[in-house]
């Protein structure tokens, strides 16, 4: 069995500079409290919090005078408000690409645009951006139309930075049909475009391609729906010790393709264990 590893993979750009703003933090405070889960992998979390991080639900859960943590998907701005007040610290983990995706939407409502967001309304990213806009705000998910109450409105499209690209695409022609005035950022993030373009490429090159990251991540699933859509049968895997014997039988190419949220100790585990079946 020959295993081949897309190119680029796992940890992204914005979660690797989150993990290292903690760990740092970690190593001069005893316990920070994060709002939200600051990574969407459990592994991961759970090597955190034996370090220290307690994750809440919501703003009002961090105690006063302790020290705080934005996750890389941002929060609204009424949270960090909340928590800026209340402790001695906070360490802004969010990722850039995620702060411009909000400062565009603030743009747009303040250009007088009703803000449309290609997106899933359930994500905390995505309602971190709800709350940067002043005015009216939708959020559209793949497959959706577009709801009556907006055509012929003037709508300004963004996008969460960890959807597909071929989605805004669909939703921004969609629009095209309904609108005399849209206005489009794409937000995607660059990091979530090579990791897409690199499970398609490898995707059509192997028997089986086995997708690893937590199942609560956004960018994992989007991964593991390309290696489907491209036609390879597809194994999603949080960690190593989910691997089926089975499902590896008669394939002499694999592929492995991590989301953005899974770290490295994750990838080598799971080569370390392919090798050894
Ligand atoms: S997936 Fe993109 S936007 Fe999200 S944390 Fe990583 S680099 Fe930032």
């Amino acid at each position: 069995m020959k295993i081949h590893i897309a190119n680029p993979t796992g940890l992204c750009f914005g979660v690797r500079r989150a993990i290292s703003e903690l760990e740092e933090e970690l190593s001069r405070s005893n316990t920070i409290y994060s709002l939200g889960s600051p990574i969407h992998n459990p592994q991961e979390i759970e090597r955190l919090s034996k370090m220290g991080l307690i994750v809440v639900g919501s703003a009002e859960e961090v105690p006063s005078g302790s020290v705080a943590f934005i996750r890389a998907h941002g929060v609204t701005p009424l949270e960090a408000d909340i928590v800026k007040k209340k402790c001695i610290k906070v360490v802004d983990g969010t990722c850039p690409f995620v702060k411009t995706a909000q400062n565009r939407a603030k743009d747009l409502s303040s250009e007088g645009y009703v803000v449309v967001i290609s997106g899933d309304r359930k994500h905390p990213e995505v309602r971190g951006i709800m709350g940067y806009v002043q005015g009216e705000v939708a959020v559209i998910s793949a497959g959706e139309d577009i709801p009556d109450n907006l055509k012929g409105r003037k709508c300004g499209i963004l996008s969460q930075t960890t959807q597909k690209v071929a989605s805004l695409a669909a939703l921004v022609s969609s629009f095209v049909t309904v609108s005399t005035e849209i206005k489009v950022y794409n937000t995607i993030c660059k990091a979530t475009l090579a990791r897409q373009d690199s499970v398609c490429r490898l995707a059509s090159k192997v028997d089986g391609m086995i997708i690893l990251g937590g199942r609560n991540s956004a960018n994992t699933k989007k991964l593991a729906e390309i290696s489907i859509d491209v036609g390879v049968s597809t194994l999603w895997v949080e960690h190593s010790g989910e691997l089926d014997r089975g499902w590896l039988q008669n394939k002499d190419d694999i592929g492995i393709a991590a989301g953005g949220s899974t770290p490295d100790w994750l990838i080598k585990e799971l080569i370390q264990n392919l090798n050894m079946m």
